[in-house]
């Protein structure tokens, strides 16, 4: 027998009655907007195309805070803002224009990085590739070997103890005291990654030192040409900017308040900011768990959803240089903690929300806000598992919650889509999202959000101590 899907929400509907859900009205419109008209990657590609990368301090990410505000905005939400978390002391913005060659013996293409906050070159600068001596007097004695070269430095044999900080800091000042043009390493395999810190740095003292990382193949046929004894010339062009601080850093924040208990408060969230290595856009770390919590706003306004607690969502910042946005929020929002019901984080890719992982007191408020989600996409299921404790640790947003004793939770990452390949790496780019899985990833947002906005209670908490 077939049921209509009507009749079948009435039937879950009665199936969780201890756990009052939003209207089952409601809910097939979320579900027929976020199917049918579903805009996820209409968001994604303007973040992609029209902004790029955004790392935390850019002008580029302050872009995209106003770009998302708007956006929010234009939905209809209400309390639309940016909130101010804090400053960074130096910005730093990659321009376009990244490119790197091998001139001759064969001209290639290189596939490189350099860490954020770290010096380009001003303008195109083309000089011969020499390999780094073993130690500092080495280049003290042969200065004009280094002079107006591109040096590259060699790979630590197994076993052998790598350079500390300090020794590499020596090694990188000797050669730039002897007018060498930086430095060449290689990466492990064939993804440049890309990461960097603005601690320590300031206007004043702004770092000078040109260090590339290329990928694992481009270091191979720099090196062998070399040791070939052929006339290796390489050629970079990297603008990258430094931008006066002190840059003020937010997280946007816009709300659909709750009718009956406004003060009450369901999190939907992703972060906003990414890495910013050649070649990223951001796409998937996090672009698509952005997309995800704007559409569902979008599809919830749509619908008409009326929540009775007030559904907020916030695109986090500074998440990549250690949750930084969420944890301050955390901070500012201490009194407000008690209230705050759950906190929905997507960032994992762009595979489907395939799980939330929580302790048993809170399965079944869990499982019936997610059920009807199973019979809309039957092919991702959403599987709700059950710990001992809510992860302490975890490597995103969630995670500043659940250390408040707030039930934070991370979308488990379901598909076929590989997330290390892009995962702040040069192939982090539009082509690699997956548009059904998106679809899925921002309904269920939206039908999680509403389910629990609109339940008897809030979500039980974790016993202290756990
Ligand atoms: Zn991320």
């Amino acid at each position: 027998m077939r049921l209509k899907p009507l009749m079948m929400l009435c039937i879950l509907a009665l199936g969780s009655l201890a756990h009052a859900q939003g209207d089952p009205a409601v809910i097939e419109k979320i579900l027929d907007e976020g199917k049918s008209r579903n805009q996820v990657m209409r968001h994604l590609e303007d973040l992609t195309i029209q902004i790029g990368s955004r790392l935390t301090g850019s002008s580029r990410l302050q872009q995209a805070c106003d770009w998302a505000l708007a956006k929010f905005q234009s939905f209809g939400l209400q309390n639309c803002h940016l909130e101010q978390w804090g400053e960074i002391p130096v910005g730093f913005l990659r321009g376009k224009r990244q490119l790197g060659r091998m001139i001759s013996p064969t001209e290639r293409i290189l596939e490189f990085t350099t860490r954020s906050w770290t010096a380009g070159t001003n303008g195109l600068v083309r000089g011969q590739a020499v390999l780094a001596p073993d130690s500092v007097e080495q280049i003290a004695a042969h200065k004009n070997d280094f002079r107006k070269k591109w040096v590259v430095m060699k790979i630590v044999p197994q076993g052998q103890q790598p350079m500390t900080q300090e020794q590499r800091t020596a090694f990188r000042t000797a050669l730039r005291d002897a007018g060498a043009l930086g430095t060449i390493s290689g990466s492990r395999n064939e993804l440049v990654i890309t990461s960097g810190s603005f601690q320590n740095l300031s206007w004043d003292k702004l770092p000078k030192d040109v260090d590339i990382t290329v990928r694992a193949s481009d270091y191979a046929a720099i090196v062998d040409s070399v040791n070939a004894g052929k006339k290796t010339e390489l050629e970079f062009d990297m603008d990258n900017r430094f931008e006066k601080g002190p840059v003020k850093v937010y997280n946007v924040v816009a709300e659909i308040p709750g009718t009956e208990k406004p003060d009450e408060v369901v999190i939907v969230s992703g972060h906003l900011d990414s890495w910013d290595g050649p070649g990223s856009q951001g796409a998937l770390d996090n672009g698509t768990g952005t997309c995800t919590a704007m559409e569902a706003a979008r599809i919830l306004m749509a619908a008409g959803a009326k929540p009775k607690r007030t559904i907020r969502f916030i695109l986090w910042t500074g998440e990549e240089q250690g949750l930084l946005g969420s944890r301050a929020y955390v901070q500012a929002h201490k009194d407000e903690l008690p209230k705050i019901s759950a906190v929905l984080v997507d960032d994992g890719g762009t595979n489907y929300s395939g799980g939330l992982v929580c302790i048993a007191s809170m399965e079944p408020m869990l499982k019936a806000a997610t059920d009807v989600l199973n019979t809309a996409f039957p092919d991702m299921p959403v599987k709700v598992t059950v710990q001992e404790r809510m992860p302490r640790g975890g490597g995103s947003d969630h995670a500043s919650f659940n250390q408040a004793g707030v039930p934070g939770f991370f979308w488990t990452e379901t598909g076929v889509s590989n997330y290390p390949y892009v995962h702040h790496t040069q192939h982090d780019r539009l082509e690699a999202a997956i548009e059904k899985y998106l679809v899925q990833s921002s309904v269920a947002h939206a039908v999680t959000a509403f389910n629990l906005a609109c339940a008897d209670t809030l979500l039980p908490r974790q016993p202290s101590g756990g």
